[in-house]
């Protein structure tokens, strides 16, 4: 989750105090990499993924599941064992939010060639053998986006009562202060966006009505705070650890060159809200069913720091704008030429760092872009870390970039090194499965391929992208959302990436461009309507270079893909619901108990670790890869 520096972490107060240090420093840091990397291209395609787990420990005899809050010592000991001792160790493990949460990537980025996609999946399998080693008897390893039970009395191992004071971080009447991760910037992030905002952090989850379910859904809370934050019908969580301690699948790929990355950075835009549909993964909250199946407005309200008068709720008399979206939220402006014409979101700018930008000769999309970012205060200050060389680090710029969550990230290079112009894909819930993240990260990856390859062309106003981020979380959006999408998507022209297709007024894009469509169109194609993605995927296959065996692969991975898209295949998300829907002790009144998130939980990891099939998950035939087909998952998960 970025930026990890060691040292005295400042009080909000202080921190503030040198906001204005930070931002300006921060631009310095930026200028001088975009002075000295901007004209470097025919770097080559890499590209990595990042897996966020959750440590759970099994008591069998009691039928309760629980977090272990053991993810500083199995980090350390990951590392010790693996990148410490060998710089070429296949994975690398990084700190994350919740005290019981690690992640996870491989150790070196993949390459361009077509058979490095038949590598993802065996090493998605090597980490969760790695980690699981080194775990304490009946602990696994999960992959899984929100734990049904997370911030429930006893939810943590060793279990910690909620201390809600105004000296520790969240002050939440649930989530304990142990569960957050001992490294302090995750603590200090937690109290800075408290006290920025000046209360506490409020999230409220629609609750799905079932038979049984009191309606309306009204908790009472003795705490003032709480019974005026909470609404009717919602399940109120009072947290950063409720949104950040979720986990997701990300992809990071390097361009060739800054437009190409630009390009990529708009198209992929697009994509977000369709492929976190597809993904999703999480229908519960606080031990409830909610009527959501996706993460991301609960991360976003997680960490939402602006002021009372920044959201629109009083006059600005101390801050200085309104700030339409929290700072983990969709993306707010295109970056590539052919997107500016899209731009019809109502972006907030540093307007004298954009003037800044633009004199020292930096494009107005780019320079917005950045001026928009720099909206948002630092939220963390280290005292050893505040006076930095502008020419040779970057760490006030990414204190900036990296706490702006966005579903996409424009990432510059890191100062001397080789790495070059990165963009990466944030909004995915992470699935049970090696095999279906590998599917998920294999598709985005083949995507950006065909996007290049073919100049495809899938932009779309961002205001009708942002309506589909809405649509994407909801209960079965999958099967029953309609999506903005762009329906010719080879006519835009987008014959070189700096170049741009025929200009055309605004009314006419708005009128002929982009309809209505569901999932199953959008990734399945239909006659007369949309060629479909997964159909174009396949054309390029091909017509590819690629062997046997990692080409069947890749046709699993994208049957699953198509299969989730079409409803032949359940998304984790409903496979959840009907699992609960259908345990014996549900009462159909949306409360998932200690017994029933027991029992899920230890079929999630049985299905994790190919103990058991899940064909309405994964389909029968085609969950393992060909050549491991034989070497079964035989290390036991939950010693
Ligand atoms: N866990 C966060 C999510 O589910 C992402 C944190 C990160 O950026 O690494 O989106
Ligand atoms: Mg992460």
């Amino acid at each position: 989750m970025g930026l990890l520096a060691q040292g005295s972490p400042l009080s909000w107060e202080d921190t503030k105090r040198h906001a204005d240090h930070v931002r300006r420093h921060g631009i310095l840091q930026f200028l001088h990499i975009y002075h000295a990397v901007k004209d470097r291209h025919k770097d080559v395609l890499k590209w990595g993924d990042e897996v966020e787990y959750m440590l759970v420990s099994f008591d069998h005899e009691n039928k309760k599941v629980q977090l272990v809050l053991s993810g500083e010592d199995v980090l350390e000991t990951l590392q010790e064992k693996g990148e410490r001792t060998n710089p070429n160790h296949p994975t690398l493990w990084r700190p994350e939010y919740g005290s019981y949460m690690i992640e996870g990537t491989p150790g070196q980025p993949y390459g361009g060639t077509m058979s490095e996609f038949n590598t993802v999946q065996d090493n998605m399998r090597k980490r969760r053998q790695e980690a699981t080693s080194v775990l304490g008897e009946n602990q696994a390893l999960c992959t899984i986006t929100s734990f049904p039970r997370l911030g429930c009395p006893g939810f943590t191992l060793p279990e910690y009562k909620p201390n809600p004071v105004e000296g520790g971080a969240s002050k939440s009447l649930f989530f304990p202060d142990e569960a957050i991760n001992k490294h302090p910037r995750f603590s200090t992030l937690t109290r800075n966006i408290r006290h920025r905002r000046g209360e506490k952090v409020v999230i409220n989850v629609p609750i799905f009505k079932d038979k049984n379910t009191p309606s309306p859904f009204v908790e009472a809370f003795a705490d003032e705070e709480a019974a005026r934050a909470a609404q009717p019908d919602h399940i109120y969580m009072d947290a950063m650890g409720f949104g950040m301690g979720n986990c997701c699948l990300q992809v990071t790929f390097q361009a060739c060159s800054i437009s190409e990355a630009r390009y990529l950075y708009d198209q992929l835009a697009t994509i977000c809200p369709i492929v976190m549909a597809l993904s999703a993964a999480s229908p519960f909250y606080r031990g409830y069913v909610s009527d959501i199946d996706c993460r991301w407005g609960v991360i976003s309200a997680s960490v939402d720091d602006r002021t009372r008068e920044e959201r629109g709720l009083e006059p600005l008399k101390t801050s200085n704008y309104r700030i339409s979206k929290s700072r983990y939220d969709s993306i707010d402006s295109y970056l590539s030429k052919c997107g500016e014409k899209y731009n019809d979101i109502d972006l907030t700018i540093d307007k004298g760092i954009y003037e800044q930008l633009l004199k020292e000769g930096i494009d107005h999309l780019l320079a917005q872009h950045v001026a928009h970012l720099f909206i948002r205060d630092p939220l963390t200050l280290f005292e050893e870390k505040i006076h930095m060389d502008d020419a040779n680090e970057s760490d006030h710029f990414e204190n900036i970039q990296s706490t702006n969550w966005q579903t996409m990230r424009f990432k510059p290079p890191p100062p001397n090194s080789d790495i070059g112009w990165r963009v990466e894909f944030r909004p995915m819930e992470v699935q049970l499965t090696d095999f279906e993240n590998s599917a998920y990260v294999v598709f985005v990856v083949l995507l950006t391929r065909v996007i290049l390859s073919y100049k495809l062309d899938f932009l779309i106003p961002l205001s009708k992208v942002d309506e589909n981020m809405k649509t994407a979380q909801r209960r079965d959006a999958v099967l029953q959302g309609m999506f903005y999408f762009r329906k010719d998507i080879c006519k835009g022209g987008h014959a070189v990436v700096d170049g741009c297709g025929k200009a055309q007024s605004s009314a006419e894009l708005a009128a002929e461009e982009y309809g209505l469509m569901s999932i199953d169109t959008i990734i399945n194609g239909k006659e007369g309507v949309f060629p479909g993605l997964i159909p174009i995927l396949n054309s390029y296959l091909e017509n590819m270079e690629v062997d046997v065996d990692t080409r069947c692969s890749i046709l699993n991975y994208l049957k699953l893909i198509k299969k989730r898209a079409s409803g032949q295949l359940m998304t984790v998300a409903r496979w959840m619901r009907e699992f609960i829907a259908n345990h014996p002790d549900y009462k159909q009144d949306s409360v998932v108990t200690d017994a029933m998130n027991y029992s899920l939980l230890v079929k999630c990891n049985q299905i994790a670790n190919e103990q058991c099939e899940c064909p309405e998950l994964l389909g029968s035939a085609f969950r393992r890869r060909a050549k491991d087909g034989a070497s079964k998952a035989d290390s036991d998960s939950s010693k």
